[in-house]
């Protein structure tokens, strides 16, 4: 039987050698609470200074702008909620954000709105792309926090963020970007980019689930989302995972070591795929296809298919693909961002994501490449006896 292949890279990536192999000290000796004034103690605190220098340096900060966190959904929620809740007794009262946000990002602007904010959302067209008119006409004196992401994580659209945190910041609003599918795709420079707030996360560049960090921009006002000890200047209290972090820090320093390489295989590998399957799947609608889009994802429908059963059907065949968003599998409202882009529904409720990455190769895409077509067409015979 063949390697299965995995294709879900956009999901999750697996935890890499060299990121295990500096973590593992912190799994035996070096055990310290990094607030603990022994030895112990010291070993853990530098270990952890270490780690957020590393990571600073990646995005082009300074050390004391980099807060870990839990994942990408934590940070999201700290940059959102906390930007709100800092400005709302100033005047500003609005939430801004995309419709076609990770979920993490609209819960919490939902959140927001519970709490009194008020929501308005940006235009995107076709592709997923932010509308710049209406941008301009939604981020005004009255924004508290703007939130775009910069890489769609389901059709991989890839925004303007330098120009439009340009704007944010000439009306002294904040802006916020969910950097958790650019990082390691596309640079980030935080000396030279005006964005006050950026999430990343470990999971999606080959480190362990469990960590990510918020860049908060000096100066930038921030209410804590947890209430406790002084870790982190009070900015979010609670021990620290030291393993983590360091192993975080490395798997940052790869990433973006590898990024131009690393997208200009995943780009060759996805432009072949796309091609292969539009030439031998004619119908088929790759979605944001004229799109500015990362190299590492590829979203197809195949009209009279849908998803879960071709997913399932490619499960069988050993490839792992996804129909969205990790969190919406299962779920079978079609994707809010499909929608919002304005796919017809049955061609929504038909999506396939295909997200490549490390695990990647030549051998793979050509695999896949000759098998989608043949299952494609006994899952249209399946969903026509079905119908
Ligand atoms: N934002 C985007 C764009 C994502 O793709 C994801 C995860 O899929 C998240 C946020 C949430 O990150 P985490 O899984 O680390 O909570």
């Amino acid at each position: 039987m063949a390697e299965p292949i995995y294709l879900d890279h956009a999901a999750t990536t697996p935890v890499r050698p060299e990121v295990r192999d500096a973590m593992a000290p912190f799994f035996g000796a070096q055990f310290g609470n990094p607030s603990s004034v022994h030895r112990w103690g010291r070993a853990a605190r530098a270990a952890l200074d270490e780690a957020r220098e590393r990571v600073a340096s990646c995005l082009g900060a300074a050390t004391d702008e980099i807060c870990f966190t839990s994942c990408g959904t934590e940070g999201d929620n700290f940059a959102i909620l906390g930007a709100w809740r800092a400005a709302r007794t100033r005047g500003r009262p609005v939430v801004v954000t995309t419709p076609i946000e990770h979920k993490a990002v609209l819960a919490s602007v939902h959140h927001a709105v519970v709490e009194g904010a008020v929501e308005r959302l940006l235009a995107v067209d076709g592709n997923g792309t932010v509308v710049r008119g209406s941008y301009d006409d939604v981020v005004r004196d009255d924004v508290a926090v703007c939130s775009v992401m910069w890489v769609n994580n389901e059709i991989g659209t890839v925004q303007d963020i330098p120009a439009l945190a340009d704007v944010a910041r000439a009306r002294g609003v904040v802006f916020h970007t969910d950097a958790v599918q650019s990082f390691g795709k596309i640079p980030i420079d935080a000396r030279r980019q005006a964005f006050d707030l950026l999430t990343v996360s470990g999971h999606k560049i080959g480190a362990p689930k469990g960590i990510g960090a918020l860049f908060i921009r000096r100066g930038t006002p921030l209410e804590p989302l947890m209430y406790g000890g002084l870790q982190d200047r009070g900015r979010r209290p609670g021990t620290e995972n030291v393993a983590f972090a360091v192993g975080f820090a490395r798997a940052a320093e790869l990433a973006v070591v590898e990024c131009a390489a690393e997208c200009a295989r995943l780009g060759a590998l996805r432009d072949a795929l796309e091609r292969e399957l539009r030439q031998r799947i004619p119908d088929a609608v790759v979605h944001a296809r004229t799109a500015q889009r990362a190299p590492h994802i590829l979203n197809i429908s195949v009209p009279g298919t849908d998803s879960e059963s071709l997913l399932m059907a490619l499960d069988l065949a050993g490839v792992a693909a996804s129909s969205g968003s990790a969190c919406q599998s299962g779920n079978v409202n079609p994707s809010h961002v499909l929608t919002a882009i304005g796919t017809p529904p049955e061609l929504a409720a038909a999506a396939i994501r295909m997200s490549l990455g490390a695990l990647t190769t030549d051998d793979a895409i050509a695999r896949v490449a000759q098998l989608f077509p043949a299952l494609t067409t006994k899952a249209r015979r399946l969903v026509g006896t079905s119908a």
